[in-house]
């Protein structure tokens, strides 16, 4: 193998210059051969394959490898011969194709410089072999082949070791023989605490704590390790932070071929679970001894007796608690090792079949037991812990059966209220509202059936008012035990409506929350009610009526019926009443009196009957000219009579010939003769005429009187020195 040596060749080089270079190419060529050598004899002998190579190229492009020469070893392991000076597709012909990643590593470590390091298993040899690819010049590679098989075995059967001591849970560690460590493994690191960094070459002693009781016993063994092969025991190893743990510690002394030692393995098992396992069971187990021991239950624990043919036949107590012994009426230490037939001579061979069966097959029972010998209901519950055996829990029940049969008796006699009830009475569940019971008035009040109950029947079919009843029972529960609804309206079955009232209360009955309803039908007393109302309102119309009669009643007895004037009563009332008033208030009251003059003439001439209409056709007059103040009334037959409150003499005077006027001047008709109708007229005055309503009646009338005699037709007031003297002269209108 010959390097080109282009450039630095003296034949480049200047004369004088070429000679002194050509010298000194000479001994470094020289050297070179004799490196060169030196080389090739190493690289023969070795135990490396060895080829160099050139890149071949074609239309500049790397397409084939020119191996320039290659040592036997190569070719013995490449399984090829006479290598040197063939191209590669000679000796492989698909090698570019099949090994396109090698080739193409090669032409870049040949152009770069850059050197590879590959390794490769080759089943056909059934070795590993390294490579190493260096580039000694441009486009020349030299492969370097080893085969790493054994060395490629032995690291992997190392890194299968450590990953296997690292997967082991127990710490692990090694020394030399000077008992420096030289190896742990990942448990040893997480166990104590330390690093490997931090423990590797470091003395053993840092295991080991100083003020340790214990460990003087271990120093005192690793001092004598040469005496030693192995030891096993429990020891206190320290943690990093100081704290102790609890170990089995096994020593293995290595010892090399002389028998002297090489080095010690120490694995430490940690025991602080192990402890604390150990202390909990121990808890635990005292525990549940104090619990067996106080439980109000019986416990046994019992195997069964058989015999040959394999049939139970008794069992034997194993073990007992002293409420077993007690319901047994046996003393605890009489108990264990005793048979079933000992203890309870009154047990019948059924019942020891039936704890043999529990034993054999595995099957628990529950089964309860009146005992003659102690009096108790004792309730048994029986399983089998393993086959052969039987465990017994025995339970006093005596007090509950008790209970439960005052229960019973009690219920009987509530039943009895609840069947005969004039009420309806419910059960129904709080929260699903569906009834759980109800009596057989219920079932006749609402129409319903009992099937109708099984089949779940709620409050909701009863009333649509039921989400309203809930919130207003729960509300009057809070404060109250029991909720009282006024009325309320429920539907029977048949759709029709029924009033009722309701008082309900909340209680525990078969382990559910319920309401209890006791509800009362109200329809008789809504009825009453109704009709009550209805009578009532019937009254006060008649009253209405009575009250508008009896107004008219009192109309009438104030009222002439003929004109309809007030009347003399009601003169005779009313009248005493204003001059009264008229004195309070400092007024004057006037009295007219009116007298148709020559009355009986028209009688006579025209008949009672024309005397009627004459009479009420004057009144109307009369009425007419009256102000709301006045007084009018018929005083007599055809007689008017005003009272004037506030009314003066003159006043009075001009009012009444206002009247006369209005009188004198009406016409009535009598079929088609006119007649002309008059009157007189007599006035006093309060207060200068009289104080009282009889005075001044009176001196009206003696002014009429005075009017009449001076012929009619006309007014008079009243005056002292004109009274009449004498009679009454008659003339015709
Ligand atoms: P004088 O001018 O003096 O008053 O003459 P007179 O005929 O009117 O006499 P007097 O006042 O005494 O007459 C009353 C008569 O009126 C007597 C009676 O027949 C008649 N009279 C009384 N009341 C009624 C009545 O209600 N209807 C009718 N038609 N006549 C009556
Ligand atoms: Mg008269
Ligand atoms: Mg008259």
């Amino acid at each position: 193998m010959a390097p080109r040596l282009k450039k630095t060749h003296p034949k480049y080089l200047p004369r004088k210059a070429r000679t002194r270079a050509a010298r000194a190419w000479l001994r470094e060529k020289t050297d070179f051969q004799n490196l060169e050598m030196g080389f090739r004899a190493i690289i023969t002998n070795s135990q490396l394959g060895f080829a160099y190579c050139e890149i071949v190229y074609e239309n500049g492009k790397a397409s084939d490898i020119l191996c320039l020469e290659a040592n036997q070893l190569m070719e013995t392991l490449l399984n090829v011969s006479k290598v040197s000076g063939k191209k590669v597709t000679e000796i492989f012909p698909d090698f570019i194709q099949t090994r396109r990643h090698w080739f193409e590593t090669f032409v870049q470590v040949a152009t770069t410089g850059q050197p590879q390091s590959l390794e490769r298993y080759f089943e056909a040899l059934d070795a590993w072999i390294a490579f190493s690819v260096i580039c000694p010049q441009h486009n020349h590679f030299v492969i370097i082949f080893q085969q790493v098989t054994e060395q490629k075995k032995n690291a992997d059967r190392l890194a299968y070791q450590a990953r296997l001591l690292d997967t082991i849970n127990d710490a692990i560690f090694a020394t030399d023989s000077a008992l420096r460590i030289t190896y742990m493994n990942t448990a040893a690191e997480k166990l104590f605490g330390w690093s490997a960094a931090e423990l590797l070459g470091a003395n053993h002693s840092r295991l080991l704590s100083p003020d340790d009781d214990e460990i003087p016993n271990l120093a005192e063994k690793m001092q004598k390790l040469d005496e030693l092969v192995n030891w096993r025991g429990e020891t206190r190893l320290q943690h990093k932070d100081g704290h102790r743990i609890p170990v089995e510690l096994s020593l293995e002394v290595l010892r090399d071929e002389r028998g002297s030692m090489a080095g010690v393995v120490i694995m430490a098992h940690n025991l602080s679970v192990h402890r604390q396992l150990e202390s909990s069971l121990k808890t635990s187990e005292t525990r549940f001894r104090l619990l067996f021991e106080n439980m109000q239950e019986g416990f046994s624990l019992n195997e069964i007796i058989t015999n040959p043919s394999g049939q139970v036949i008794d069992f034997r107590v194993l073990e007992a608690n002293s409420a077993f012994s007690r319901q047994m009426g046996l003393r605890p230490a009489d108990m264990v090792g005793k048979t079933g037939r000992e203890i309870t001579p009154n047990i019948t061979p059924s019942q020891i079949e039936t704890f043999g069966n529990v034993a054999l097959t595995g099957q628990p029972l529950d089964t309860e037991n009146y005992s003659l010998t102690t009096n108790r209901h004792l309730r048994i519950r029986a399983f089998s812990p393993q086959r052969g055996q039987f465990a017994s829990i025995v339970e006093d029940v005596s007090q509950e059966r008790e209970v439960e049969k005052s229960l019973r008796d009690s219920e009987s006699k509530y039943r009895a209220l609840f069947e005969n009830g004039f009420y309806a009475i419910l059960i129904f569940d709080q929260h699903t509202l569906r009834i759980l019971d109800a009596n057989d008035a219920f079932l006749q009040m609402y129409g319903y059936e009992r099937r109708d109950i099984f089949n779940g029947l709620s409050l909701l079919d009863l009333s649509t008012e039921t989400t309203d009843t809930m919130t207003n029972i729960h509300r009057a529960l809070q404060t109250n035990s029991t909720a009282y609804l006024s009325l309320r309206y429920h539907h029977k079955n048949d759709g029709t409506e029924l009033p009722i009232e309701m008082v309900a209360g909340a209680f525990t009955w078969r382990n559910r929350a319920v309401i209890f309803a006791i509800i009362h039908d109200i329809t008789d007393r809504k009825n009453a009610e109704r009709s009550l109302v209805q009578a009532h309102n019937e009254l006060r119309t008649q009253m209405n009526k009575i009250q508008q009669l009896q107004g008219k009643l009192k109309e009438q007895a104030i009222r002439d019926p003929l004109t309809g004037l007030h009347n003399r009563r009601y003169l005779n009332e009313t009248l005493p009443r204003e001059l009264s008033r008229a004195e309070r208030e400092g007024a004057p009251l006037s009295v007219i009196i009116a007298d148709i003059d020559y009355f009986k003439k028209i009688n006579d001439s025209y008949g009672h009957p024309f005397g009627d209409i004459v009479i009420t056709e004057l009144a109307q007059i009369i009425k007419n000219c009256a102000r709301e103040s006045d007084l009018t009334c018929r005083y007599g037959g055809e007689e008017f009579l005003l009272a004037l409150p506030g009314v003066s003499l003159e006043d009075a005077k001009q009012r009444a010939e206002e009247i006369r006027q209005a009188c004198a001047e009406a016409p009535l008709d009598l079929d088609i003769r006119k007649l002309s109708v008059y009157m007189s007229f007599g006035i006093a005055t309060y207060p200068q005429h009289g104080n009282t309503a009889h005075e001044i009646i009176a001196r009206a009338d003696q002014a009429l009187y005075i009017s009449k005699n001076n012929g009619r037709n006309c007014v008079t007031a009243w005056d002292e020195l004109q009274q009449p003297t004498t009679g009454i002269e008659t003339s015709d209108a």
